[in-house]
């Protein structure tokens, strides 16, 4: 076998995919038809839940220094600031990173490109997969190499981050159902001054659209994307001065434009694949989905794509578990895609619908119905898991099981367990769970009970186990988070709850191991 994974495509999704094989000692080769790395910035918001993957894969810190962190977002309409989310308020106990990071999808390709050589491994550019056969232990790829011969790999498994006109799924014959919008969008890179609340999204609703600008690094620069003006959609070769009136118009007099460093415009389509595997080869990212760019959650999508496959064929390709323990990465994955798709869609058509009654809601019904919820604290809890995608579970997942006696508010099998600040030693420090969490790892967190001698054999070294100590400082923390004791989680590399209950016991624990996670006893 040449490899153990073949990641076709060198995007986000593809560089997350191989970064996390390559840190657990996966052989993957990465192949990109391009020459080299995207350039565009595309993809501008990086959120809090990708946030966590990245501080757990070392590069939070160099995006956090090359970003611009956005803390809440504003609405506009009709040149008055009617309402805002507070993203930073309501996530301050939610997550460490409780903003968007603005971030273009080009430094967040970079960033990842660069820590490949951590794993010793890099893309192999000018190089596209033309065609594949599966067999039922591996798949045979024909690759075209950049001196223009074909060659023949065999790789155990094939990954599709090959975006929104997947070779991998055409290749496999899965459907993409779904339509283009019919509204054009526009996007520009520039210098302007203006009311937009500083460092924050500002969002302007207008009776026929909307346009946002997105804070970025550097004195009065802003990311401005919006859908094109009625006037200008039949026009062809649309500039950027072009849309400088009816942006001015809805942004209030004050906003002034000094430069444009790029503009351009682009259709976009939502659909999604109507199966995300094909035996051997698995759809991640734009290859499996593509949605409104409403919400920055596409890049941000096909990441956590990556983090719920990785940890999965990890475990397959050393034997560890069972070939069955992948057929769990689409029952987690098409739901979460699914939910995206309808939810960016929904807010995508209220926002551009042409109606009269659209365009009404839009400019004096939704900011003031906005204005008013965000003025409670649980809605302002729920915007922040929503978008920052910290709220996404797996709840419904053939993985998940919550045992009897878990009360209803705390966290259950397949949610992404809570970030708590801890005391882990009798009389220690209060330190980070996130940082406590070794995500190549399961963790067996026990609460209010001691921890028995090798309390999941199946798992050896596989698992790390943590006893929270009775500490005034954790009785607060928990009861914040309704956790009760005794109370016990099993957690799954990548931070969801495997099993939750309350009194631990190893046979339990041992029999969900071998029958739900598909673990093998030694590798056996
Ligand atoms: C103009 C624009 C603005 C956007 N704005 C946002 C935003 O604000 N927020 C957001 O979250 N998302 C946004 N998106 C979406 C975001 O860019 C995508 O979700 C993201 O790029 C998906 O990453 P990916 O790695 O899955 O796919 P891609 O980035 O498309 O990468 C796929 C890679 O596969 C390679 N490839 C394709 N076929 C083959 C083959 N046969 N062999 C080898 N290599 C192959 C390609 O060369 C490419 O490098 C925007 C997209 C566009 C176009």
């Amino acid at each position: 076998m040449d490899t153990d994974v073949l990641i076709v495509g060198a995007g986000p999704t593809g560089l997350m995919l191989a970064n996390q094989l390559g840190r657990r000692g996966v052989r993957a080769l990465v192949i990109d038809r391009h020459a080299g790395p995207a350039r565009e910035t595309r993809a501008l918001g990086v959120q809090a839940r990708t946030m966590e993957i990245y501080s757990h894969l070392g590069i939070s810190d160099r995006a956090i220094e090359l970003g611009k962190r956005s803390t809440g977002a504003n609405m506009w309409a009709q040149g008055r600031k009617m309402a805002r989310v507070p993203l930073s308020e309501a996530g301050l106990t939610l997550s460490p990173y409780p903003y968007i990071l603005i971030l273009g999808q080009d430094d967040n390709e970079r960033i990842m490109g660069e820590k490949l050589s951590d794993w010793g491994m890099s893309v192999q550019w000018n190089t596209e997969l033309v065609g594949f056969e599966q067999e039922p232990d591996h798949v045979t790829v024909t690759l075209a190499q950049p001196d223009g011969t074909k060659r023949n790999i065999t790789a155990a498994w094939v990954a599709g981050c090959d975006g929104a006109r997947s070779s991998v799924r055409e290749l496999s014959g899965i459907g993409f159902p779904g339509a283009p919008y019919e509204h054009v969008f526009f996007v520009a890179d520039t210098e302007v001054t203006g009311a937009m609340v500083p460092d924050e999204l500002n969002v302007y609703l207008w009776k026929e659209g909307f346009h946002l600008f997105f804070p970025m690094r550097g004195k009065d620069h802003w990311r401005l994307v919006g859908i094109m003006p009625p006037e200008l959609r039949r026009k062809d070769d649309v500039t950027f001065d072009d849309v400088i009136p009816s942006v001015s118009q809805e942004a209030g007099a004050r906003v002034s434009f000094k430069s444009c460093s790029w503009f351009s415009t682009y259709r976009i389509h939502h659909r999604c694949a109507s199966r995300f595997r094909d035996r051997r080869c698995f759809l991640l990212g734009d290859a499996a989905h593509i949605h409104s760019p409403v919400g920055a959650q596409g890049m941000n999508t096909g990441l956590q794509d990556a983090y719920n496959l990785a940890w999965k064929l990890d475990l397959v390709v050393k034997g560890r578990a069972d070939v069955a323990l992948l057929e769990s990465y689409e029952a987690e994955r098409v739901p979460v895609a699914q939910r995206l798709l309808d939810t960016t869609d929904r807010m995508f058509m209220l926002i551009v619908s042409d109606s009269w009654f659209a365009g009404l809601l839009r400019t004096r019904i939704l900011t003031r119905i906005l204005a008013l919820a965000m003025g409670r604290e649980r809605i302002q809890r729920f915007a922040f898991r929503t978008i920052s995608q910290t709220g996404i579970h797996y709840r419904e997942s053939p993985l998940s099981k919550t045992l009897p006696g878990v009360q209803e508010k705390a966290p259950r099998a397949g949610h992404r367990f809570p970030w708590l600040r801890l005391v882990f030693r009798p009389n220690g420090p209060v330190e980070d769970g996130f940082q406590k969490l070794d995500d190549t790892r399961f963790s067996l967190i026990l609460i209010g009970q001691p921890a028995p001698a090798d309390p999941i054999p199946a798992l050896g070294g596989l698992l790390r186990v943590h006893v929270v100590p009775d500490d005034p400082a954790n009785e607060k923390e928990l009861a914040r988070v309704h956790i009760p004791r005794p109370s016990f989680y099993l957690l799954r590399p990548d931070g969801h709850v495997a099993l939750a209950g309350t009194q631990f016991d190893s046979a339990v624990a041992s029999l969900y191991v071998a029958e739900q996670l598909q673990l093998r006893v030694n590798g056996a």
